[in-house]
């Protein structure tokens, strides 16, 4: 059983997001969408509505799961029986960020990090714009799953 953790903020969840997460359904048997819980972070959504919008935009996929942790994303994985960590690659600046982190993750444990690169389509769209368009009264809804609402 190919088990993957797709962590991240998903502050809140976007057609980016969900590119990446569809076509990783070709790949594994299971992605658990795994939102990571920072003290220190200020988020726009309550963890309780981010954790919503993606359970019901994926009510009826069976093979995806949808959990908070804490704690180093490796440990989650092991806990979880997770081989594979998920993640988008949209940018130079995101395979710069991201490298780090998988080489430090490929230290810490036998966990593989696998990218997609992003669409086309959605590959402009970030967690931070689609705020900012929602505080200013802008549109978010074509960057955005329909279940997604602003509060
Ligand atoms: P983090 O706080 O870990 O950056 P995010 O919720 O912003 O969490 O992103 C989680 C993952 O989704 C990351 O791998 C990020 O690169 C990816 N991602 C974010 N936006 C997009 C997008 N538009 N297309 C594809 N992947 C994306």
């Amino acid at each position: 059983m190919k088990r993957a953790v797709f962590p991240g903020s998903f502050d809140p969840i976007t057609l980016g997001h969900s590119d990446i997460i569809n076509r990783g359904l070709q790949l594994f048997d299971e992605i658990i969408i795994a939102i990571g819980v920072n003290a220190d972070k200020k988020y726009m959504f309550d963890l309780e509505d981010r954790v919503s919008f993606i359970k019901t935009l994926y009510r009826n996929e069976p093979k995806i799961k949808v959990e908070t942790y804490t704690g180093l994303t490796v440990d989650y994985c092991k806990e979880n029986n997770a081989q594979f960590i998920l993640r988008g690659l949209r940018n130079p600046a995101d395979f710069e960020f991201e490298k780090a982190i998988a080489h430090t993750n490929r230290v810490l444990s036998e966990i593989e990090t696998v990218f997609l690169l992003t669409s086309v389509k959605t590959s402009y769209i970030s967690s931070s714009i689609v705020r900012d368009v929602m505080r200013n009264g802008g549109d978010y809804k074509l960057l955005v799953p329909k279940t997604v609402v602003k509060k």
